[in-house]
């Protein structure tokens, strides 16, 4: 094959995912992310940002970062292993151990990361783990890298996950806590159950529990008055409602230092800026003690299933401020989202491989940050979308 060939093929190739209404675009944002933006050059106001507290632009953890820039300098310069572990990170650590209630937390540069790391150091070939089939996709990628056998179980579905055991004992249950592209909830209490049962490790993937569910914002398993036992290991992301960047995973001290030991990708990349973990400290603090953010949201949550439904719109079972509509096909939802954009108003339309073929959606987050006003400018652009004939 010659360089010509090569070419041509991923050309076909785009050009097929384009026919399907597969085909990725970024659009360009000159604003910070705030419901209220400018994107491509114009005004829109935009409900695709998982800032789910207002937080990725607070003056105090700006200044907090800018504060932690000038201590640290920006680069950590080096793996934690080596000597990119500084006392910022070490001190964040701490603050989400003690928020998470856990032993100790381990700090990623992303959840990503996090996912594989969890997954890889803790099973391996000869070993079975079993997933909800609507997991997010780093912790699929984490069990391939893994080489454990993956098992995927129904969505949500904990009869036919104690099937599946019975037949075949699994090394770890993995499950989002709030699923990422759904909104609706892992039933966590009988999943802790059937871990325990098996001797098997609960993984729990909480990117969107963190900051939203729970007093304070503890996540998903206070949200059910559970806490963690020794075998149920909480992966918890920055970039969301903590609206800053990087990830963690909290769990037992033996847990925490075989990922120390074992997780390839915790020990071959640099550490994140220790800025960026000041940063952290200070819109912790905010997430726990601000509650009216998470009431503020649970306000608009309402809100917006309320006039959804007067609407007879596609709603999902979520009441988590992940607001999808499930239109179907890739195709509707692309023409939803375009209809929407064209009066200013962004949402992302989610289509396979992200999501199962046939359950295309827009994927419609709020935010604390959000207005009533805003939550009623999308009802009424919602309201007038106009379907193209078939
Ligand atoms: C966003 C997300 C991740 C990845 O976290 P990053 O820090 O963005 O890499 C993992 N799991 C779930 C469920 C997510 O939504």
């Amino acid at each position: 094959m010659n360089d010509q060939t090569l070419i041509a093929d991923l050309r076909a190739q785009l050009a097929a995912q384009q026919a399907a209404h597969l085909y990725r675009r970024r659009r360009i944002q000159d604003a910070p992310a705030q419901p209220h933006g400018s994107s491509d050059g114009r005004s829109v106001l935009s409900f695709c940002s998982n800032d789910y507290l207002g937080l990725a632009n607070h003056p105090d953890v700006i200044a907090a970062l800018q504060h932690g820039a000038a201590r640290w300098g920006v680069g950590s310069g080096a793996a934690h292993l080596v000597n990119g572990h500084t006392a910022a990170h070490h001190a964040l650590e701490e603050a989400l151990a003690e928020f998470t209630g856990q032993p100790r937390v381990l700090l990623f540069s992303t959840g990503y990361m996090a996912n594989l790391g969890v997954i890889t150091a803790l099973t391996g070939r000869g070993d079975t783990l079993f997933q909800d089939r609507l997991n997010h996709a780093s912790l699929l990628d984490g069990a391939q890298l893994s080489r454990a056998t993956l098992r995927r179980y129904p969505h949500c579905n904990t009869n036919e996950l104690n099937q599946l055991i019975a037949k075949d004992p699994p090394q770890l249950i993995a499950t989002d806590g709030v699923f990422s592209m759904d909104g609706d909830l892992a039933p966590l209490p009988a999943l802790m159950q059937i871990a325990r049962d098996a001797g098997a490790w609960l993984l729990i993937d909480d990117a969107h529990g963190f900051g939203v569910l729970g007093r304070g914002g503890r996540g998903s398993l206070h949200h059910f008055g559970l806490s963690a036992d020794e075998t149920t290991v909480v992966m918890g992301t920055l970039g969301k409602a903590f609206g800053t960047f990087g990830a963690f995973v909290a769990g037992a001290e033996e847990v925490i230092e075989t990922l120390i030991q074992r997780a390839r990708s915790y020990i071959f990349t640099t550490a994140m800026p220790p800025a960026l973990a000041e940063a952290t400290r200070v819109s912790l603090r905010l997430a726990e003690r601000e509650d009216w953010r998470r009431e503020q949201l649970q306000t608009l949550i309402a809100r917006f299933r309320h006039g959804a439904a007067q609407l007879d719109l596609p709603l999902a079972n979520s009441f988590t401020p992940i607001q999808p509509l499930l239109v179907g096909t890739a195709e509707l939802a692309l023409a939803w989202s375009q209809q929407l954009e064209t009066v200013g108003i962004l949402v992302s339309a989610i289509r396979p491989p992200t999501v199962p073929a046939g359950t295309a959606r827009l994927r419609i987050t709020l935010s604390a940050a959000h207005s009533e006003t805003d939550v009623d400018r999308l009802l009424t652009a919602l309201a007038a979308i106009q379907l193209p004939p078939d």
